[in-house]
């Protein structure tokens, strides 16, 4: 048997950026992980760190996120290859343009440089762009894209060396309850007995909450992500660009991009991996091809899928729930790395008793009950379901 304060269900970025903020702060952590460090979805991801969001919790989160990267290899000593390229955000003006002017007047009280831009920016920004049926954009100079595995080994480092024991392969399959707070929990061939327990299984966390009779508002889409073999622009790294009016994004990887679909797709019980659906390339290349005609000639060496795990409103569920000793921070919905590292500190102080220093009202899972959400809009189901064709309503990643 095993003891804990706090026993964390998976080490994707949530989990092991929260188990790094408690065993730095002198907590003693588990963390049990079903397959390896960053198995799931933060090994499967585009890496865009954006602050460019709706709600203000989300902004400032994300604006911890970018401090937190700034300082990571000296913390711990790790490049997380965070390039600050800028997020472009384009639209063909209608409601597109006014959400993200009213998002832009949210970030720019927060202290984030977004700017409306038009044409002219726009193609210097990208060049080759087909701008005949755009109007403009939304850019931030400072959000950018970084190397996800990097970012979870740092974290799930600092919370090794700060004493976390992370269990590998040990897959969380039975708690046991004693009134309404979890007394054990079934992680592999292990018994652990935990103080607190942290439900950080991204798109499984509803498997997991069902384990102690709980359910979660979380789906898991599917979201396939390929790599391009070229570039308008081979000696420099473009903006993040999200293109609002077709429905798809981009940036750059190697002498080449990553590109996806705003579609994503619902899987009912997640297996841990996704295949690709390269059914869905041809309608990618079709928007690729019409925003930039040099790709016409492009080659895709390859793609992958993972799941995205996905809130109805778009935010994630953060905060104490069902149960007395259970908290949850999952369902990022397509943010998470931009996300949960900035909001891990503050899911340590409430783990620890104190309260937060953001407020997390958004994000609690009674505001389903309590009819009180407030969805994301910029580049979530609402903000893009104007402009795309696909599935409805389509949830993308960043
Ligand atoms: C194609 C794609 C592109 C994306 N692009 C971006 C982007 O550009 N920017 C961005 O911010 N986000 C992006 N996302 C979303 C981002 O990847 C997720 O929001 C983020 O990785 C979620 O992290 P997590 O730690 O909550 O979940 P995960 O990384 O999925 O971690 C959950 C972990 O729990 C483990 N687990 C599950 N069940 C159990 C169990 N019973 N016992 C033990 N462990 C268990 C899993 O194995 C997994 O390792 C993208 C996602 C996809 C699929």
């Amino acid at each position: 048997m095993m003891t804990c304060d706090v026993l964390v269900i998976g080490a994707g970025v949530a989990g092991c950026a929260v188990a790094y903020e408690l065993a730095a702060s002198g907590a003693e952590v588990v963390v049990a992980e079903r397959g390896t460090v960053c198995s799931g979805s933060s090994a499967l991801n585009a890496g865009g760190i954006r602050q460019q969001f709706s709600h203000e919790t989300s902004v400032r989160a994300g604006m911890a996120t970018v401090r937190r990267l700034g300082t990571f290899e000296r913390d711990f000593g790790v490049d997380p290859g965070f390039r600050q390229t800028g997020y472009l955000f384009l639209h063909a003006g209608g409601e597109h343009e006014r959400m993200l002017q009213r998002a832009v007047r949210i970030q720019n009280a927060c202290g984030v440089p977004t700017r409306m831009v038009g044409p002219e920016e726009v193609s210097r920004l990208v060049p080759g762009i087909e701008l005949a049926d755009l109007v403009g954009g939304a850019y931030n100079p400072t959000d950018g894209y970084a190397d996800p595995h990097s970012i979870v080994a740092g974290f799930a480092g600092g919370a090794r060396d700060r004493g976390a024991v992370l269990l590998q392969w040990s897959p969380v399959t039975a708690m046991e309850l004693d009134g309404n707070r979890v007394r054990a929990v079934t992680a592999g061939s292990r018994r652990i007995v935990p103080g607190l327990v942290v439900n950080a299984a991204g798109a499984w966390a509803p498997g997991v909450a069902a384990l102690y009779g709980g359910s979660l508002p979380i789906t898991a889409r599917r979201s396939d992500i390929f790599v391009i073999d070229r570039t308008p622009a081979p000696d420099r790294f473009l903006p993040l660009t999200i293109d609002l009016a077709t429905g798809h994004y981009l940036h750059s990887e190697g002498k080449g991009l990553v590109a996806g679909l705003a579609e994503s797709f619902e899987v009912t019980d997640p297996p841990a991996r996704a295949a690709v659906g390269w059914e869905v390339l041809p309608l990618l290349v079709e928007r690729l091809v019409h925003r930039l005609p040099v790709l016409e000639a492009a080659g895709v060496t390859r793609g992958w899928a993972g799941f995205i795990e996905t809130t109805p409103d778009d935010n994630p569920v953060v905060g104490w729930t069902h149960l007395t000793n259970v908290y949850t921070v999952a369902g990022f919905s397509g943010h998470g790395m931009c996300l949960a590292p900035g909001l891990a500190p503050q899911v340590a102080r409430e783990l620890r008793g104190e309260p937060s220093e953001l407020p997390l009202d958004v994000y609690r899972l009674e505001r389903f009950e309590r009819g009180s959400v407030e969805p994301e809009e910029v580049w979530g189901g609402g903000g893009i379901a104007a402009g795309t064709t696909g599935a409805r309503p389509p949830v993308a990643p960043d």
